[in-house]
């Protein structure tokens, strides 16, 4: 088993738990994004609440990508980082007037708009204000992401986005107010996305789409098409880097921009999820009936992915060179789900040794939680240790 490179020795002297950012992979991940979207009419709106870190969202903003925001506090954030409101697109079923404010005195690039009384909020938060706002609808499409159902938001038993139904009303609506701009059309089908064959299929619905609003006689120079690009959880060292090649590659062979025409995506697991690592410390090791436990000083508080959607997350015992053993990681946390993996094979371990939970840079410390009075994680950079 070929395992991550740490620099294990500088870990001893932190205190555990703590997130440790790679920031050279970042840099490559941003790199090679780059290079598939250079010369195309291809914008790439990092999505935050994948890991809202300031020195990562400085790193992303300053290789001149957007943000892809769902909160008014992410907005703020993504501005104090270094994004450019004009690359600023904010997400979100329950976008509240405070958050909506934000948006408008901030002149942020767009509003994806999500149901008919929130595109009624805006505009009269717009008038109110003597704002404008741009919009591009968030279009449920029925597009199955096969990835975990707490993950797939583009059916149409998920909370997500107008139906095709709303549409005729949508464009009423926007017709009628002159502080509404509508550029484009938004969809985001979920995430972990693996089988590309996910976003064929919503391109498919793109296009068709498209014709139906051109009958309309509306035409877009927006299409975001959101994000969703998986990772392999299971090989982190194999392909750090996510095959954004084939990723970008498919939307230009099946989505033909015309004249003036923008292609948004808003990835936010790709770009982040390899480049980090959660580092915990045994506790303990203790013998139960008919397996053993390894016990680290992280719990589901700094990392609930595996606890909230059964997530796989590959585990390294970094301090030791041992013979394999079979263990259960689990946290100190007091609820039964607090488990980072069952039946992990890893070096043999002894109380104090280092721990390192793979491919948490994405959903890891922006998730986490203070239950049980709990410390939040520490972070910690490649570059700056
Ligand atoms: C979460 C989210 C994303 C990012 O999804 P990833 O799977 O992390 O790429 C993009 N757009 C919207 C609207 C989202 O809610």
């Amino acid at each position: 088993m070929i395992k991550g490179q740490f620099p294990v020795e500088k870990f001893h002297s932190l205190e555990t738990p703590f997130y440790y950012y790679d920031m050279d992979l970042l840099r490559r991940t941003l790199m090679a994004i780059r290079k598939e979207i250079e010369g195309k009419n291809y914008i790439v709106h990092y999505a935050l609440k994948a890991n809202a870190n300031p020195r990562i969202l400085r790193e992303i903003a300053s290789c001149g990508f957007g943000a892809d925001c769902v909160s008014g506090n992410e907005i703020l954030r993504a501005l104090e980082c270094g994004f450019p409101a004009s690359r600023i697109a904010f997400a979100g079923v329950g976008k509240t007037d405070k958050e909506i404010r934000i948006g408008l005195d901030n002149d942020i690039f767009c509003f994806n708009v999500e149901s008919l009384p929130e595109l009624e909020a805006i505009e009269e938060l717009a008038s109110g204000g003597g704002r404008n706002a741009r919009i591009a609808l968030r279009i449920n499409p029925n597009v199955d992401a096969h990835t975990h159902r707490y993950i797939t938001t583009g059916m149409e038993e998920n909370k997500f986005g107008l139906n095709e139904a709303d549409l005729p009303k949508a464009l009423d609506m926007i017709a009628g107010s002159n502080h509404l701009q509508l550029i484009g059309m938004h969809f985001h089908i979920g995430s972990q996305i693996t089988d590309m064959s996910s976003f064929e299929d919503l391109c498919v619905k793109v296009v068709e789409l498209e014709e139906w609003f051109s009958r309309q006689g509306v035409s877009f120079d927006v299409i975001n098409v959101g994000g969703g690009l998986g990772i392999n959880y299971h090989h982190p060292n194999h392909c750090p880097v996510a095959d954004f090649e084939a990723y970008f590659r498919l939307f230009g062979k099946y989505l033909k921009l015309r004249e003036g025409q923008s292609l948004h995506f808003e990835l936010g697991r790709s770009l982040v999820a390899q480049c980090g690592s959660l580092i915990a410390r045994t506790t303990y090791v203790k013998e139960g009936v008919s397996k053993k436990f390894l016990i680290t000083d992280a719990g589901m508080t700094d990392l609930i992915r595996p606890a909230l959607y059964q997530a796989f997350h590959h585990i390294e015992n970094i301090s030791s060179d041992d013979e394999y053993e079979t263990y259960d990681v689990v946290g100190p946390v007091c609820e039964s789900s607090d488990v980072f993996g069952e039946g992990v094979s890893l070096n043999r371990a002894k109380r104090g040794d280092l721990i390192a939970i793979r491919s948490a840079g994405a959903y890891g410390e922006t998730m986490a939680s203070m239950y049980n009075c709990r410390a939040l994680p520490g972070a910690y950079f490649s570059d700056t240790l």
